[in-house]
């Protein structure tokens, strides 16, 4: 029997994915690229974004097509799913599935160079416009013994990269061990024999330590790369983000990990077009990518998601202005390359 498993959202859910594969290896299932030769149909879904919750009803018109070729073809959607989307698409598909049938799982990897291994899952942190905490839940983190044992295991079997994930890894403590917090984590895993590089996401800006920035320093297997989502240069819009930390505190952090690691390349997550964002509050945001200069930035137009905070506010800025604020920041962007 052969399963297509289709994926959106971040790296945590590819990870999920690869626990998926796993699962239903156990349940007989190989893996296919070819959808038109599956017996199941496994959606692994995000509401994190209104984008990918709209790229869930493109592959629902493709199930549709394949099924009423093939109507013994089962589907299942499983992933990050917020009650209200559950409603909307349970009438496609045969079953909702939980994530926790299969995280348990050791994963199969899709890459034989890269593994994605999570160090925790959901997050406390309540970003107001973040759907996380709602689709995630709480922040459960793994234990350090589990994590390091899979880092060997992957770099013993030749992988070139391995990415520690989680949705705020400086959130990381070791449920076996309170004194392991992640930038230990990451000193062990970069004592691990093997051709390897670490790398890591995301750290919030709230609580990066000096202690994560000397492990960094002082490790030749740990990349010298940070996304580090600075989401707003305006610190009233940072306050009503409930980011708690303000642009000069994200200055004086970029400023000590260059001084500590000064071949770092930085890349930042930001969002414009936040509810109340005015022209010069979005101004604030060109003027600290211009003192900032990140290697890449990945800029997002700001979509409401159901059930939080900031869906509550108005999205009162047009999405032709939204648009507008992106080009100017790509534009400053690609002056710096
Ligand atoms: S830290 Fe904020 S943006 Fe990141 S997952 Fe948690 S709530 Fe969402």
């Amino acid at each position: 029997m052969k399963c297509f498993i289709v994926t959106f959202g971040c790296q945590t859910n590819e990870a999920d994915s690869e626990r998926i594969a796993a699962f239903l290896d156990k349940k007989g299932y190989s893996i296919t690229l070819n959808q038109n030769e599956a017996d199941l149909f496994v959606v692994n879904m995000c509401s994190v974004r209104q984008s990918a919750v709209d790229r869930v009803f493109g592959i629902i018109q493709k199930i549709k097509k394949i099924k009423s070729e093939n109507p013994r073809v089962k589907t299942i959607l499983t992933g990050c799913i917020l009650n209200k989307d559950k409603n909307k698409f349970k009438e496609f598909f045969d079953e909702i599935v939980d994530k926790k049938y299969y995280l348990k799982y050791s994963p199969k990897y899709q890459s034989k160079s890269e593994a994605l291994i999570p160090i925790s899952n959901g997050c406390n942190n309540f970003c107001s416009y973040c759907a996380v905490p709602y689709v995630r839940g709480p922040l459960i983190c793994i234990d350090h013994k589990k994590i390091l044992k899979e880092v060997k295991r992957v770099a013993q079997k030749g992988f070139k990269e391995v990415w520690l994930l989680g949705q705020n890894v400086n959130d990381y403590t070791s449920p076996s061990n309170s004194i392991v917090n992640f930038p230990k984590l990451l000193k062990m895993a970069g004592k691990i024999p093997g051709d390897f590089k670490i790398r890591f996401t995301s750290p919030h800006p709230k609580n990066f330590s000096n202690e994560l920035i000397d492990v960094m320093a002082n490790s030749d297997k740990i990349a010298k790369y940070i996304n580090l989502p600075v989401q707003s240069g305006d610190d009233s819009i940072l306050k009503k983000m409930n980011r708690k930390y303000t642009v000069k505190q994200y200055k004086d952090l970029v400023k000590r990990i260059r001084k500590g690691v000064p071949e770092i390349n930085l890349s930042t997550d930001v969002i414009i077009g936040f509810p109340g964002e005015t022209k010069k509050q979005f101004e604030n945001t060109a003027k600290l990518f211009k003192e900032i200069s990140f290697n890449i930035a990945y800029i997002n137009k700001y979509s409401p998601r159901p059930g939080t905070l900031a869906s509550k506010m108005a999205d009162n800025v047009p999405w032709e202005e939204k648009k507008r604020r992106e080009k100017v920041l790509i534009k400053l962007c690609l002056a710096k390359k």
